[in-house]
């Protein structure tokens, strides 16, 4: 018998759930953005062309936002000139204003995403204006990107709490996720930022969307794994109609607004869901492993994935997995 490099979990297929999942990778921009090391421009480009080996077809690259703001980014420009395309391969890129539009068009970007907030003070600190001003910011942001044909994603933030405000209505949610869709976005990401969501939550949020007559077709999830609840989290939306799920390669990047050192859901842990669910996703859990390891090398220190850290060790041995104890 020969050993596997990586366990797989037996599929037990479930009813009332996707065939078929869209992983959005989020490692390279969210993940990296979010670590205190400066990862050197190489590297990044490395990691971005093993995530899409890895059988990712949405890997989000980077942020045009100001480099005294993100200086783990400031390189943006130079990574996506080093990036080799893949055919099939999207490299959203966030774009926080007209200026950041305006280097991601120079760049010849294809997809962009930007980053709301469903509260007021999280828009006040993050984006330095209100709840409201945040969509005069948008406006001509998504208007010009649409009008060069561009896909644009709207980033929901503190969906489902806010560290200042603490609980966060529903119907406020709704009305921030509408109003992006009417400036022109065709897709919303509903951000679980600070990790406080659990699956009833989701399913109310969802219904809530639902009633204001947006559909699971045009949302996805983004749930951070702060008190372990990210894949009943995502297991929810699935069940609820959601098919686009962000994750982070290896569960890369903490959250600045929660005091707690695990942020994403890990790309991971969420394959192996889906792998034992039986849903279709497209990714090597063994490619995407090794490139989390190597990710982990880079940085100094392990990656916070259960998946890696369950099958990682035994792919640097030559015990078969059944072996172990
Ligand atoms: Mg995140």
């Amino acid at each position: 018998m020969t050993a596997r490099d990586v366990g797989l979990p037996d599929r037990h297929p479930a009813a009332g759930l996707p065939e078929r999942v869209t992983i959005w990778e989020v490692g390279a921009r969210d993940g990296l953005q979010n670590e205190p090391a400066v990862v050197p421009v190489e590297v990044k480009a490395e990691f971005l062309d093993r995530l899409a080996g890895a059988g990712l077809g949405v890997v989000e690259a980077t942020s045009f936002a100001h480099p005294q703001w993100v200086p783990q980014l400031a390189d943006a420009t130079e990574l996506l000139e080093q990036l080799t395309p893949r055919e099939g391969v999207r490299y959203p890129v966030l774009v926080p204003n007209e200026r950041g539009l305006d280097r991601a068009l120079a760049a010849g970007v294809t997809d962009i995403a930007i980053f709301a907030s469903a509260t007021d003070s999280f828009a006040r600190r993050n984006l330095n204006r209100d709840l409201h001003a945040q969509f005069a910011m948008f406006s001509p942001v998504v208007r010009r990107a649409a009008a060069q044909g561009l896909r644009v994603r709207g980033y929901v933030s503190m969906c489902f709490g806010d560290p200042w405000e603490g609980a966060v209505a529903v119907d406020q949610v709704v009305g921030v996720g509408r109003r992006l869709l009417d400036l022109g976005c065709d897709q919303l990401s509903l951000g679980d930022t600070i990790g406080v969501a659990t699956p009833g939550h989701v399913v109310a949020l969802l219904d809530g969307f639902l009633r204001a007559g947006v559909g699971t077709d045009v949302l996805a999830v983004h749930f951070h794994d702060t008190y372990g609840q990210a894949l009943s989290n995502t297991l929810a939306a699935l069940r609820a109609g959601v098919s686009c799920v962000d994750a982070s390669a290896g569960g890369l990047g903490g959250c600045p607004y929660a005091e707690s050192a695990t942020g994403n859901l890990a790309t991971e842990d969420l394959v192996w869901m889906l792998d034992g669910l039986g849903i279709e996703h497209g990714v090597d859990l063994d490619a995407l492993v090794r490139t989390s390891l190597w990710m982990a090398d880079q940085l100094g220190r392990p990656s916070p994935s259960r998946v890696v850290t369950a099958v990682g060790g035994s792919s640097r041995t030559t015990n078969p997995p059944e072996q172990r104890s």
